[in-house]
């Protein structure tokens, strides 16, 4: 069960509804939201009885039975989407098509300027670029940590783009909290739950990658992690994931967008670089992210692709990067058409 407590109920009338709950053995899992309280309640009791008792309290907004076991990101808590805010004025979830891009890794200030200005001049609304790099072998290159997130920093001075960046460990989530508008969690670090749960209490919105060869369900569990933990800002991503086939570096589950969008209120970003390998495959992909009903993508470009230290076969040139772009106007003026008119019916 979720309840909801109306607007600035006070300590008092929380945990009169706490021990209401608790009375009928339910244990209190989660407690979220500044201006709200938001309470999560896990175990075997009667529910329907329980439901019916907190919905007579006054204080009481909404209590409701969730049969997902990911309850706080599930559509059954909250039908409406989820719109996020980034800084720089950028509102994922919204009415817009957000479009994030960058390099992989950030390699150097001349590399990052360059690309930030790529990027902008494309119609990004987002720079991404990697100072913390998750990388298969120990002996590739790691990336240049606090000194990347500055020149990030300094990219976002020059263009008033938003920044995200990935975050690898629990014990750097405050130094990257401190550079970036919104945190990423990398494939392999989906089922990090230390790094989830510290992602709780960031202050920043977190992009959620899919695992390497996880299920939607785990992928929102993960998800609920860091809701349950105090951060509702969570934008999910599908970026590709393990199969038999080898012909694209990762299988991209484009359905996992509408399913996603059936399951949660949550935004979901597509990743049609990591998704492929091949920069050649990335702009029929990023079209079928836009005219499936994506919230936004994430591409990744590079000012000289050949010069890439990481990724560099699926980084857009800038001459492919700026005709992608302008080919997608079309599909995105649909998908803000399907937009408005799913608000108005709602
Ligand atoms: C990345 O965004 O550069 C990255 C490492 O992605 P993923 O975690 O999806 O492999
Ligand atoms: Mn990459």
């Amino acid at each position: 069960m979720i309840i909801s407590m109306k607007r600035h109920a006070s300590r008092d009338e929380i945990n009169e509804v706490i021990q209401r709950i608790e009375e009928f053995g339910y244990k209190i899992h989660a407690i979220e939201g500044e201006e709200r309280v938001v309470i999560g309640a896990i175990g075997v009791g009667d529910t329907s009885a329980c439901l019916e008792s907190l919905e007579a309290m006054a204080q009481v907004e909404k209590a409701v039975r969730i049969s997902a076991p990911y309850k706080f990101v599930s559509r059954e808590f909250k039908p409406e989407d989820t719109v996020i805010r980034l800084g720089q004025g950028v509102e994922v979830g919204g009415d817009e098509f957000i479009v994030m891009a960058g390099p992989c890794s950030v390699e150097s200030e001349k590399q990052i300027l360059e690309s930030a200005e790529l990027a902008a001049k494309g119609g990004a609304k987002v720079l991404r670029g990697g100072a913390f790099k998750p990388r298969t072998s120990p002996y590739d290159f790691q990336g240049m940590e606090e000194e990347g997130l500055k020149l990030l920093a300094k990219a976002r001075e020059q263009t008033g783009l938003a920044i995200v960046t990935e975050v690898m460990s629990d014990t750097d989530v405050a130094l990257i909290a401190g550079y970036a508008d919104v945190l990423q969690v990398g494939a392999r670090n989906m089922q990090n739950f230390a790094l989830l749960k510290s992602l709780g209490h960031c202050g920043k919105p977190i992009l959620l990658k899919r695992g390497l060869s996880s299920t939607i369900k785990e992928l929102l569990m993960s998800a609920e992690y860091i809701v349950a933990h105090g951060n509702p800002d969570v934008m999910l991503c599908e970026r590709g994931i393990r199969t038999f086939e080898t012909a694209t570096r990762n299988t991209c589950d484009i359905s996992a967008v509408p399913v996603l969008h059936e399951l949660t209120h949550l935004p979901v970003i597509l990743d049609p670089s990591h998704a492929t390998g091949k920069r050649s495959l990335v702009p029929a992909l990023s079209r079928a992210g836009v005219a499936i009903g994506a919230e936004g993508l994430i591409v990744e470009i590079h000012p000289n692709p050949s010069k890439a230290i990481s990724d560099g076969a699926q980084s857009l040139d800038p001459a492919l990067w700026y005709s992608m772009m302008k080919d997608l106007q079309p599909y995105i003026a649909l998908w803000k058409e399907a937009r408005t008119a799913h608000a108005a019916s709602a």
